[in-house]
């Protein structure tokens, strides 16, 4: 078992679906770079693209395989927005840095489509509306005070809400709503797509290379069991899976536990989600629908050591349909005490974590963050 592969990605519908990958050799030797990336998701991976893209060496250091981690097993849903609604970001910080901040996660939308064509990424992306049903009444009022906020203060009308027959339009489910832009695609695939890009862009990558030691008091010094890289900067993405290397980067990381299993093929699967959107409630249970005709669904619980037995019957109870499970994975998401993400730089070490359940998106951006900082 690698460094990455725990909760069973093996046995994942995101590897049986992937395109096939390079294998990376092991660090085993001393080498020099402008920047070394620890950590081979989608942060570490955009970093190291937008680095390489502006002319540094770069280096990327992974302690299993690339895109084993959180990028290459989530639910694979688009969700514009930032880990706390705009009435949150709004009341935590004012209207003029809400507004900046949630900018950043326009952009960062802006910025995955981007990608996904100029690369011509074969990741499965639909782009799609997500409706969000509500469990109770009173998230009901919840949305339509977000939908005020998004408008007037955020300048984006984003969101609008759907009365239950329009939901059932989009979801075969009995539920209120609301209604997002939004979408869905492959993870793995993506994250693997992006890997390529970096290496086109001249990023040298080192797999089942776990950083043991980091050093920066004299420039930077990685240290892995059988090599070390030697560089100006740093970036630390590791995410959840950072062991013990920066304590005080690390001690803001609070690991998840989320799991996803994936239904043997629905006859009347075009039934259940009529729009092809990924859907989500505000009880955390995801569903989407899959290349094969199956769903996709996922829940968080929070779990420092997730077994997967509980939490993958848990995820199973949350999938309305009754047929059996083909596919099921787990993996530990960050999140942080302030529910944002945690992006700054302690010397020559810039870092990233905390993107939650909205990473699919928010990781592209604030690696790219990263590299604009270092350069500027
Ligand atoms: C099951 C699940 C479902 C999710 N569903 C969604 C969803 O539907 N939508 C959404 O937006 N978000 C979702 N998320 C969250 C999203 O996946 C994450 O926010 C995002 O992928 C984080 O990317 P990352 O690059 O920061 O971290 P990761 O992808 O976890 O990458 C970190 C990498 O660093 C490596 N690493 C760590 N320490 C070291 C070290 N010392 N040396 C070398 N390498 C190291 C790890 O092996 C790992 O590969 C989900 C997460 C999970 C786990």
């Amino acid at each position: 078992m690698s460094f990455n592969s725990g909760l069973d990605i093996e046995r994942s519908y995101h590897t049986a679906t992937a395109e096939p990958e390079p294998r990376h050799p092991i660090l085993t030797a001393k080498i020099d770079a402008d920047l070394v990336v620890i950590g081979g998701g989608c942060t570490g991976l955009s970093a190291a693209l937008n680095a390489a893209e502006r002319g540094l060496k770069v280096v990327l250091v992974e302690g299993g395989r690339v895109g084993w981690g959180a990028s290459g097993r989530n639910g694979g849903q688009m969700i514009v927005g930032l880990c706390k609604t705009a009435c949150e970001l709004v009341k935590l910080l004012g209207r003029e840095r809400a507004r900046a901040l949630f900018d950043l996660a326009l952009e960062a939308w802006g910025l995955v489509l981007d990608l996904i064509k100029r690369h011509a990424m074969n990741c499965d992306l639909r782009k799609t509306v997500h409706p969000i049903g509500t469990a109770s009444a009173g998230d009901m009022t919840r949305f339509e005070h977000e939908i005020e906020c998004l408008a007037t203060i955020m300048n984006c009308p984003l969101m609008r809400i759907l009365s239950a027959a329009e939901v059932r339009v989009a979801v075969d489910a009995p539920y209120h709503g609301g209604l997002f832009d939004g979408g869905h695609m492959l993870p793995l695939n993506y994250t693997l797509a992006l890997a390529q890009a970096a290496a086109a862009a001249g990023v040298m990558f080192h797999e089942r290379s776990v950083v043991r030691r980091l050093d920066s008091r004299n420039g930077i010094r990685a240290e892995t069991a059988f090599g070390a890289v030697r560089a100006r900067r740093a970036v630390l993405a590791g995410h959840a899976l950072l062991k013990r290397i920066h304590l005080p980067i690390e001690s803001r990381i609070m690991p998840i536990g989320s799991y996803i299993v994936d239904n043997e093929p629905l006859a009347n699967a075009a039934a259940v989600i009529p729009s092809n959107a990924a859907v989500s409630d505000t009880r955390f249970i995801r569903c989407r629908p899959t290349a094969g005709c199956c769903l996709a669904e996922s829940a968080t619980c929070p779990a420092r050591r997730p077994t997967s037995g509980t939490s993958f019957a848990h995820t199973s109870r949350g999938l309305s349909s009754s047929s059996s499970i083909s596919y099921a994975c787990g993996g530990l998401a960050s999140v942080t005490t302030s529910r944002l993400p945690h992006v700054g730089r302690d010397g020559d070490m810039y870092f990233a974590h905390g993107c939650s359940g909205l990473g699919v998106i928010l990781s592209t951006l604030v690696g790219k963050l990263l590299v604009e900082a270092i350069a500027d």
